[in-house]
């Protein structure tokens, strides 16, 4: 994963352990369906989505932050009356799981992969974390004290000492790990835990209920305004998540409520649109290969212009692109 990702995922993940991101404004809910509530965290629309079953709630994400699941987990059991049975992790991104603190007390459910990819995870911030408070320690030592950069620097420190903390000593990892998927049945209410193979990681789970035509993607799904990513460092795959996106049309063709990781919840429609973002990014890299460029040069030549205004476009510009262009030459192989 490069650096300068890491950098702006470990800004946020301090932030989400110091109690800051999600906790700082109130989280907000929608009620879908009799049966389904819909809690958003406040930043990056992500959501914690909750089924009821009259014996007891299933929850499908955990936020990014303890104080968030929290104050989610209150609000889902005083909505429906009913304890929390289970808690299911579409994949091991902090800011869809570091809530699983306030769900300890339960079985959370992931796919297999996700172990594996959380500790490389946590390995490689904890790395990043060790050298941050080596290198604020130093440069406190040449600050003056009571000065307004020793303030920064103090603060700085405390917040990489509490995210390490944190990684170590208070996430919560999953208790029951799936390899091809399961069915929830409570109260005779199915819920269908699927998995596709890689995606946006190499472990994304979906969740489809049939009797609420509920579909709860994870991030295999970016909302409205949100341009999707590649997660490769995680065994992601741009090639396999669209066939996948074309799989789930068909089998789940009479969804009405789709729950992306990120964005507004909706229909089909999101599913359809962010194939046609893949298929745009897919088709801007052929044609960059089709005139011989390298992968370096049409990092610095392809933009897609009609997405510079979405969300993490930039950011993810360089990660994207390569994921398509390996997911081209891996659709070239299967066709030599
Ligand atoms: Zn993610």
């Amino acid at each position: 994963m490069p650096i300068r990702i890491l950098s702006l995922l470990l800004i946020l993940m301090a932030a989400a352990v110091a109690g800051g991101q999600d906790s700082q404004s109130a989280i907000s809910s929608t009620r879908l369906s009799d049966s389904v509530l819909v809690v958003d965290g406040p930043n990056f629309e992500r959501h914690c989505v909750a089924v009821s079953t009259g014996e007891g709630v299933v929850v499908i994400e955990s936020l990014f932050s303890t104080d968030a699941a929290d104050e989610a987990r209150r609000l889902i059991e005083s909505t429906f009356s009913e304890p929390v049975r289970a808690v299911i992790n579409t994949h091991c991104h902090p800011d869809h799981s570091f809530g699983n603190t306030a769900f300890a007390d339960v079985p959370i459910i992931a796919q297999s992969g996700y172990q594996a990819r959380m500790q490389m995870v946590i390995e490689g911030w904890s790395g990043i974390l060790t050298q941050q408070i080596d290198s604020l320690t130093a440069q406190l030592a040449e600050t003056a004290e009571g000065s307004q950069d020793a303030a920064s620097l103090h603060d700085a420190l405390e917040q990489s000492r509490q995210t390490l903390d944190f990684l170590h000593n208070s996430y919560v990892l999953p208790s029951v790990y799936v390899d091809a998927g399961m069915t929830l049945t409570f109260g005779g209410k199915e819920i269908q835990v699927l998995f596709f193979g890689p995606g946006h990681t190499d472990h994304d789970l979906v969740v489809w209920v049939p009797s609420e035509k509920l579909l709860v993607m994870g991030d295999l799904l970016f909302g409205a305004g949100y341009f999707p990513y590649t997660d490769e460092s995680l065994g992601g795959s741009t090639a396999n998540w669209v066939a996948t996106l074309d799989r789930l049309l068909q089998t789940c063709a009479e969804a009405e409520h789709v729950v992306p990781g990120h964005g507004k919840v909706g229909g089909l429609e999101l599913i359809r649109a962010e194939r046609q973002v893949f298929q745009d990014l897919l088709d801007a890299a052929a044609e960059a290969r089709s005139r011989g460029l390298t992968l370096e040069q049409a990092l610095e030549e392809v933009w897609l212009e009609q997405y510079r205004s979405y969300a993490w476009y930039d950011f993810r510009h360089d990660e994207n692109l390569t994921a398509a262009w390996h997911a081209l030459e891996e659709l070239e192989g299967q066709t030599r």
